[in-house]
């Protein structure tokens, strides 16, 4: 599991602009709105880790860096569900905003091009959520959030990194590079513009640097 304890990709840039001040100002207008949220992320997240366990069930080496992957999302589901309830915020299904559909319509249909894009668009957004919970670690609105999002920032990080390298050994450092660096315009370009309705603030609403 040495994959999951180091961090290897320290040196590889995920994001190709950085979240805006209206993002993080819409987020700590509505800090019950986006833990909701962020239940909902951490349990996609282990989905998402599950999905690829299940579409290449022969890879073991796959499955034995996403099996801990998964639990560590779903322990971090439990964490925030614990926030929740002691906050007294009930858990509600939100409208999940276009970001996720927009980078599922560009990973490619075809192996070996589809198993490199869904691990690049799953480290994607997992590097876009460390960014915003970095941010929210810094200037969340009360303690209990500044420590919550202080606690899950490492093993973030841990976990777009377990990805780039599993796209690594398996399609070659040249062509994962080349296509981060489209998908990463294509993450960008999903969160331009500006939140119409302050109800839609998400933990992956639109607002980013020169939106
Ligand atoms: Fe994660």
């Amino acid at each position: 599991m040495t994959a999951l304890l180091e961090n290897p990709t320290a040196r590889v840039k995920w994001l190709a602009v950085p979240s805006s001040a209206a993002w993080l100002e819409a987020a700590n207008a509505r800090p019950d709105l986006l833990l909701i949220d962020h239940a909902h992320c951490e349990r996609k997240a282990a989905g998402v880790a599950l999905q690829l366990m299940f579409r290449y069930p022969s890879d073991a080496a796959l499955a034995e860096a996403l099996s801990p992957l998964a639990r560590e999302e779903l322990e971090h589901f439990e964490l925030v569900l614990q926030v929740l309830e002691r906050r007294g915020i009930a858990l509600r299904p939100l409208a999940a905003p276009a970001y996720g559909a927009s980078l599922a319509a560009a990973v490619r249909r075809q192996e070996p091009h589809r198993q490199l894009d869904a691990l690049l668009v799953a480290g994607l957004i997992e590097a876009r959520s460390h960014e915003r919970m970095a941010l929210l670690a810094a200037h969340a609105a009360d303690a209990e959030l500044l420590q919550l999002y202080g606690e899950l920032l490492a093993s973030e990080a841990r976990h777009f990194g377990l990805y780039w390298v599993l796209a690594e050994e398996r399609h070659g450092r040249e062509a994962t590079v080349a296509r981060l660096e489209q998908l990463a315009l294509v993450e960008r370009n999903a969160l331009g513009g500006e939140l119409a309705d302050p109800h839609g603030l998400r933990m992956h609403s639109v607002g980013v640097a020169g939106g």
